[in-house]
């Protein structure tokens, strides 16, 4: 299979960040990579090959490099997180004659009228009672079907709507699920306990949000673009963990780690966010496993160098001015070094010059993206998480359009460039 194609299947299969994490487990299983539990006992031995999932939504993989436990980390980090629309306890609205809406809470920063007018269902995970209290059972669940819609008002209720339309989100962005429910009360937790046949009385909680039913795929003249929901990161994921499982092979003296956090789009601050210690607990122990100490993992420290990944936005031909006059990546041309005076990446001349000279290395071309001076731009995980370990590295990713919209737009050209680039990172000797 292409890697566009594979990109497709894994953007289908990963319909939240809990399906993300689960997809790349999967993918890691296959591939002989064994599981980590922060609880227990570890014993990695040079070139095993292991993963580590925080909270069920964010994943570490990687390959023990050999015996030096004061070699660097070479890692590439991304988020497995997309805004989008969050259900709310007690979310069933009994409306007009049986109409049923749900109540849902936004996540993150959605472009709220692209969720309009398309079919909708629900994936995430539910808890259930289980013999240990402290543990509840946790299952992910997906309901396949198309099952909501949020229907936008028609326009000859609000004749401007074309000429700019403020939009409620606990008014007007509610899902429909229902025509004809005389007692919704227990709609949603009839629903869970059918999809994953269990009693109703032992689901005790959910994290449950809205994804579109639309499949990913290639458009354009020579299909050269990818639409899709979830591109903006786990296009970058993809890219990371086909880096990682197509050179994990060969043998390489410093560790290498994709590091997949979650909660990047509410600012990271979880315990599986980039701004908890997780990744610096992961990394000591695997100093420790290959036989070193505290100094030994400050000295790998001092020597790793981490590529943040997370999209960054392409020249939209239907608004150059919004960009920077001489730094815009434009589709097709290669994934972009992201660049802020103001420290809201990471990326500096000597981080930029290391993934530079690794595209040279790859033969792709490498752009440069900064905000135009008078726009604020957004921000992203890498430098959340050099505040916690003082890492040296760079914040990339490959250019889209319609950077939160329900369905964002890249380049099939710059996904295959950013895992030829990444490949080259795990290969460098
Ligand atoms: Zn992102």
């Amino acid at each position: 299979m292409n890697y566009i194609d594979d990109l497709c299947e894994f953007l289908d299969s990963s319909p939240l960040n809990f399906w993300a994490v689960e997809t790349m487990r999967q993918r890691l299983d296959a591939a002989g990579f064994r599981q980590l539990d922060m609880r227990y006992e570890w014993n990695v031995e040079p070139g095993d090959r292991c993963y580590v999932v925080q909270n069920g939504s964010a994943i570490f993989a990687f390959v023990a490099g050999d015996d030096d436990p004061s070699a660097g980390f070479d890692i590439i980090a991304a988020h497995s997180d997309s805004p989008g629309f969050r259900l709310k306890p007690n979310c069933e609205i009994a409306c007009e004659r049986g109409n049923v809406k749900l109540n849902t809470e936004v996540y993150g920063g959605p472009i709220l009228y692209t969720w309009f007018d398309r079919p909708l269902s629900i994936a995430g995970r539910v808890a259930l009672r289980s013999a240990d209290v402290r543990r509840p059972d946790l299952r992910l669940l997906r309901v396949d079907s198309p099952l909501l819609v949020i229907p936008h008002l028609a326009i000859h209720f609000n004749r401007a709507v074309n000429e700019g339309n403020p939009l409620s989100k606990q008014a007007d962005m509610l899902p429909v699920v229902a025509l004809d429910v005389a007692n919704p009360r227990n709609l949603v937790k009839d629903l869970i306990s059918e999809t994953l046949d269990v009693d109703p009385d032992d689901i005790l909680d959910y994290d449950l949000s809205l994804y579109s039913c639309a499949k990913a795929t290639t458009v354009g003249l020579d299909n050269e673009m990818i639409c899709s929901g979830r591109l903006d990161d786990l296009s970058m994921v993809h890219a990371a963990l086909t880096a990682l499982l197509d050179t994990c092979g060969a043998p390489s003296q410093r560790t290498r780690v994709v590091a997949i956090f979650d909660n990047e789009e509410t600012g990271s601050g979880t315990k599986q966010g980039a701004a908890s210690p997780i990744l610096e607990h992961i990394l000591r122990r695997i100093v420790a496993c290959l036989g070193g100490d505290d100094s030994h993992f400050l000295r790998a420290v001092a020597d790793s160098f981490m590529i943040s990944a997370d999209n960054a936005h392409g020249f939209h031909p239907n608004y150059g001015s919004k960009y920077d006059p001489t730094n815009h990546p434009i589709l097709g041309h290669g994934p972009c070094v992201k660049i802020n005076a103001n420290c809201k990446y990471m990326t500096d001349a000597d981080s930029a010059a290391v993934f530079r000279h690794i595209c040279q290395m790859a033969d792709v071309e490498c752009q440069s993206f900064v905000n135009h001076s008078d726009v604020a731009g957004g921000s992203t995980l890498g430098n959340i998480l050099t505040s916690q370990l003082p890492l040296r590295g760079v914040d990339m990713g490959a250019p889209l359009w319609a950077m939160h919209s329900c369905c964002e737009t890249a380049a099939a050209a710059d996904h295959i460039a950013t895992i030829k680039a990444f490949s080259t990172f795990f290969s460098l000797i």
